[in-house]
C-alpha cells in the first residue's frame, strides 16, 4: 500500500497523532504533512496537535501545526498517526467526522481505529512505517528530516530491541539527504535544559527500589514542577534513567497531572509487558515501553500497578 493512493482523490485532508506528542508523533505527522503538501498542492491540508515541544523547531514549517481550534470542517480524508482515535484529544470529534479514517501505527495495543488501518507492532515507530507508505523518490531533505526524527526518538537513538536491520537501511537512505544528523541527535534527544537537569536529578533521588530491588518507581508532583519551573514537556527522559539502573526490569514514573490524577510512564527490560499493564488500566503502548492516566493516590496507583507486575514476574 502506498499512502498516496488512499487520499489522492482527496480536496480536504486532516492529520493528527497523539496528545503530549513525543518525536516519533511529531515527526510522522510533518513528515506526512510535507510529503503530501508537495504531491498535492491543490489539496487543503491541516494538521491538528498538542503544541510540540520547541526542541522540534528544527522541522520545516512545525508552526503550520494548529493547536488551539474549533472546527466543524468535515475532511474528505484524516489520518491519525501513532495513536488510536481515543488519544486524538480535541482533533477525535474531526476524527469521527472524516468520511474517510486512516489509521498508521506501531503500538501493539491499538487494534485499528479507520476505514483503512496499517498498525505493524513490529515496526521501531510510526516514522519507519510511513516511510515504507512513501514513493522513495519523492521523498527530500525536509521529509527526511521529519521522519529521522521520529525514528530515533522511538528507538533512543537506534539503540532499543525494535532497531530492526530495516530500521537501519531506512535511517542510511534518510542520512543520505546530507543534513546535520548528529547536530539533531544532539539537539532534540540528549540536550536538557539545566532544570529539565535538576528535576530529573531530583526524581532520581528519590526513587525507591522495590520487589527485591526488580522495579523502581518515582514521582513528580505538581508543587515539584512549579518549584523547578517545568512543565510535563520537561519530564521525558527521567523513565528512561531509572529504567537504566542495573538489575531494574521495570521502571514507574508518575507525575501530578490532577487531583489524585497521575499520568503513567512505564519501561520494561523485556521480562515484563508494560503494555498489558498499561492496558488493564486503560492505557496502552509497547511491551518495553506504556503510559496511561490513574486516578487514586500515589501509593494506591503503585499498589495496583505492582499486583499487575508481580503477576507477570511471578509467572515468568
Ligand atoms: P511515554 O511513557 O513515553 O509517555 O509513552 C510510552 C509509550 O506508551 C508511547 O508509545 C506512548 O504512545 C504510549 N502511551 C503512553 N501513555 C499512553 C496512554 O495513556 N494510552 C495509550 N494507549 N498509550 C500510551
Ligand atoms: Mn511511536
Amino acid at each position: 500500500m502506498k499512502i498516496i493512493n488512499e487520499v489522492k482523490d482527496a480536496q480536504t485532508i486532516a492529520i493528527s497523532g497523539h496528545v503530549r506528542p513525543d518525536g516519533d508523533c511529531v515527526g510522522s505527522v510533518m513528515g506526512l504533512y510535507l510529503y503530501l503538501k508537495k504531491e498535492m498542492p491543490e489539496a487543503e491540508i491541516d494538521v491538528y496537535l498538542d503544541e510540540p515541544p520547541a526542541i522540534f523547531g528544527c522541522i520545516s514549517h512545525i508552526e503550520d501545526i494548529k493547536s488551539k481550534f474549533n472546527t466543524n470542517k468535515e475532511y474528505d480524508v484524516f489520518v491519525a498517526l501513532d495513536t488510536t482515535d481515543d488519544r486524538l484529544g480535541e482533533a477525535e470529534p474531526i476524527y469521527r467526522r472524516a468520511r474517510k479514517k486512516i489509521n498508521i501505527d506501531h503500538h501493539i495495543s491499538n487494534s485499528g481505529c479507520g476505514d483503512v488501518n496499517v498498525v505493524e507492532p513490529e515496526r521501531s515507530s510510526t516514522a519507519e512505517l510511513l516511510y515504507e507508505l512513501m514513493e522513495p523518490e519523492k521523498i527530500d531533505e525536509e521529509i527526511a528530516i521529519a521522519i529521522y526524527i521520529g525514528i530515533i526518538h522511538d528507538t533512543g537513538v537506534l539503540r532499543y530491541s525494535n532497531t530492526s536491520p530495516r530500521t537501519l537501511q531506512i535511517t542510511a537512505e534518510l542520512i543520505k539527504f546530507g543534513f546535520d544528523f548528529s547536530k539533531i541527535v544532539e539537539e532534540t534527544f540528549f540536550e536538557k535544559t539545566y532544570l529539565q537537569t535538576q528535576i530529573m536529578g531530583r526524581a532520581v533521588l528519590e526513587s525507591v527500589r522495590f520487589m527485591g530491588d526488580r522495579c523502581i518507581v518515582s514521582m513528580v508532583s505538581r508543587r515539584m514542577m512549579e518549584f523547578y519551573c517545568v512543565t510535563p514537556k520537561d519530564l521525558d527522559g527521567i523513565v528512561n534513567q531509572l529504567q537504566s539502573v542495573k538489575g531494574v526490569e521495570c521502571a514507574i514514573f508518575m507525575y501530578e497531572i490532577g487531583t489524585l490524577e497521575y499520568k503513567v510512564s512505564m519501561r520494561s527490560s523485556g521480562k515484563v509487558d508494560v503494555s498489558a499493564v498499561a492496558m488493564k488500566f486503560g492505557g496502552g503502548g509497547h511491551v518495553r515501553a506504556a503510559g496511561c492516566t490513574m486516578n487514586g493516590t500515589y501509593h494506591d496507583n503503585i499498589n495496583n500497578l505492582s499486583i499487575e507486575i508481580a503477576e507477570q514476574l511471578e509467572n515468568e
